[in-house]
């Protein structure tokens, strides 16, 4: 039997995605302390907002970026935040939202850290594309 595909959804341009994870949902909807977690990429400290799900996921993604550290804390890093664009952002309600698998993630930085994080998470993407193609696949 041939596989039955359906059509991808086009979302609008200008939408933001509306994540399928609840957990995702409710805290983008009201980020809290409990749901902000900091991502320590290389020299980068970016709040985002996610469930913890779609957090660790985000990070392991951005981890194929780099040979370092691509770590996730759920508590303010010692040192802080040390852009004071990103440290603004957080309280900022223009987000950059990422879908991650069929959540998302919100990243509270300022735009040059913001867009950066985003695009080290869409090399990742393909970096695991890339990755997954040259495994065999068990389903
Ligand atoms: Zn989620
Ligand atoms: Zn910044």
């Amino acid at each position: 039997m041939p596989p039955l595909e359906t059509d991808p959804a086009v979302p609008g341009a200008d939408e933001r995605p509306t994540p399928g994870c609840r957990r995702c949902l409710s805290a983008l909807r009201s980020p809290g302390r409990g749901s902000v977690a900091f991502l320590l990429l290389d020299t980068l400290t970016v709040p985002l907002v996610g469930c913890d799900e779609h957090l660790e996921r985000f990070r392991s993604v951005c981890g194929h970026t780099t040979a370092a550290r691509a770590e996730l804390i759920d508590h303010r890093p010692a040192g802080g935040i040390t852009c004071p664009g990103c440290r603004l952002a957080a309280h900022n309600p223009r987000q950059a939202v990422v879908p991650v698998g069929d959540g998302a993630v919100a990243v509270l930085a300022c735009s040059e850290h913001g867009s950066e994080t985003v695009r080290r998470f869409g090399t990742g993407l393909r970096t695991r594309r890339t990755l997954d193609a040259s495994l065999p696949t068990s389903e």
